[in-house]
């Protein structure tokens, strides 16, 4: 039996390739959205991948990519509801798209799908500054709302490192976060309402209350659902003042345990730093000028948001927790550098597409009592199989963290997926074994799927009820978040 944990070579290898869109498909699509649909080229093959660094190299290297049918852009939520019924009838299930830059396959069309492309439901609804709250559509960029909020003394306060190559949907779907995630809080704290379309056509409304008692949280279902459960149109964040200001620190620790154990107690304090991000040896290599650090060693970078003089006595009392625990001040120049070059991603870039060779990034989750031991075991278990693998951990709660692993390897150009799906097995393995969750903030998409059986966080089995409840036909997105012939269940 083919092994669910890598269904996705399959599904990328037998991808079915677009096939031409019949009269009556055609016909009734422009009943809907007029002329915003189109089966060109060009806008065909701009929505065959995402940042998913297997279908983003196959691409690069001209090897086979699928295709979607169609492209089709709504822009509103009776659109969407419509393109369901479209959907039913014509027999082509909808993948949606934001801006396509989640890196684990979940906006590729396997087969033959139509996507159904946010870009063109960008407006900002509404705001209120007296609640705190904007109201946007689901295809807003990121970047692009941040400058608007920030032009009216605002701020989201939610900034992943793609922020200007990723919208607000996509966030949603994929529960996002972002680099002041201790401060800001991740997507699902500032997102406080939603507007979504299921498959059943109906458009269902969360109302940004700030909190109430009437049962479970429903909205929370949608946060996450990677577009299998519904389509996400429009969301109410919570926004906040800018900050009077924004200051930096950066420790460096002998050891990772030291660096752990300095990081731990600032999460666990009240007031941690907004900021918090914890690079091991091999990861911190190049982020602190060398002649700060001439034995190595791994860095910790910390930033506040707030009042001027109370960031400044947070950042006092971090000092203090840091050199306690064995760090060595390196100032606050060296994390400024740090956060100005935040946004290069060139060599994972370059990394991703070689003939012979891919890159990757894996982001998991673990209980501050195993972190260590997960670092260690993800690192080992990858070190055979790559040249470079380095760790960082940049998300962190009172009761653990997230753990992020950038790997590069090299293989002969035939045995690169190979090498590389081996790559993800022991990672992943690895993880589990220490007792981590398979994904912190990018999600399943297609590379996981096969894995969420095994994942300790949630009962797959709830998600495939969802699923049926919610998608009986399997409309929207199929195969992703959820692969429904996974056999590898979680271990005992
Ligand atoms: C260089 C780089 C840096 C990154 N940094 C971060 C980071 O710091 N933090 C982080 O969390 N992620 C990061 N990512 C991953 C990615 O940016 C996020 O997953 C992002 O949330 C995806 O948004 P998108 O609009 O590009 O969504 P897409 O890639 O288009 O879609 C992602 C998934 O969401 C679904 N979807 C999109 N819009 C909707 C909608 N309106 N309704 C329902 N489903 C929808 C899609 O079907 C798909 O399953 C990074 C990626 C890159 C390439």
């Amino acid at each position: 039996m083919t092994d669910a944990r890598f269904s996705w070579r399959n599904d990328l290898e037998n991808a079915r390739l677009n096939e031409p869109l019949t009269t009556e498909a055609s016909r009734d699509l422009t009943s809907i959205v007029g002329n915003a649909w189109s089966t060109d080229d060009v806008d065909l093959d701009q929505a065959s991948v995402d940042r998913w660094p297997p279908a983003l190299r196959r691409r690069h290297l001209g090897l086979k990519v699928p295709r979607p049918t169609v492209v089709i852009w709504p822009t509103t939520a009776q659109h969407v509801s419509d393109l369901f019924q479209w959907s039913k009838l014509h027999g082509i299930a909808l993948v949606t798209r934001g801006a396509g830059s989640g890196v684990v396959g979940g906006a590729v069309p396997l087969h033959g799908e139509a996507v159904l492309s946010t870009e063109r439901m960008n407006a900002i609804v509404a705001f209120d500054p007296t609640s705190g709250l904007v109201r946007v559509e689901a295809g807003v960029m990121g970047g692009d709302l941040e400058t608007w909020l920030n032009q009216r003394d605002f701020t989201l306060g939610h900034y992943p490192q793609s922020i200007a190559i990723s919208t607000v949907g996509g966030w949603v779907a994929t529960r996002a976060s972002g680099t002041f995630s201790s401060g800001y809080g991740n997507i699902e704290d500032v997102v406080r309402g939603l507007e979504v379309v299921v498959p059943g056509g109906d458009v269902l409304s969360f109302a940004p209350i700030p909190r109430s008692a009437t049962g479970p949280n429903l909205r929370e279902l949608f946060v996450g659902s990677e577009g299998t459960l519904g389509i996400v149109t429009q969301i109410d964040l919570q926004v906040r003042r800018l900050p009077e200001s924004r200051i930096f620190d950066a420790f460096v620790f002998d050891t990772l345990g030291q660096g752990i154990e300095a990081t731990r107690a600032l999460a666990q304090s009240l007031y941690p730093p907004a900021l918090v991000r914890l690079y091991d040896a091999a990861g911190g290599k190049g982020i602190i000028a060398d002649n700060d650090v001439p034995n190595g060693g791994c860095p910790l970078i910390l930033g506040w948001d707030g009042p001027s003089d109370i960031v400044e006595i947070l950042r006092e009392h971090s000092a203090r927790t840091c050199l306690d625990r064995g760090g060595r001040a390196v100032g606050p120049a060296a994390a400024t550098e740090w956060f100005d070059k935040r946004f290069d991603v060139s060599a994972l870039e370059r990394g991703i597409e070689r003939v012979d060779g891919i890159a990757d990034t894996i982001e998991i989750a673990a209980s501050w009592s195993d972190a260590e031991q997960v670092h260690s075991a993800v690192v080992e278990a990858l070190s055979p199989l790559c040249d470079r693998v380095s760790g960082h951990f940049s998300h962190v709660y009172p009761t653990g963290t997230s753990l992020y692993v950038v790997l590069f390897l090299s293989a002969d150009a035939g045995d690169v997926e190979n090498q590389y799906a081996e790559a993800w097995r022991v990672a992943l393995e690895a993880a589990l074994d220490a007792g981590a969750s398979i994904s912190h903030h990018h999600g399943i998409g297609l590379m996981r799927a096969g894995w969420m059986p095994a994942e300790p966080s949630t009962e797959v089995s709830i998600l495939r009820d969802l699923k049926r409840l919610f998608d009986p036909q399997s409309l929207l997105n199929p195969g992703k978040l959820i692969n429904t012939t996974a056999q590898h269940d979680r271990p005992n």
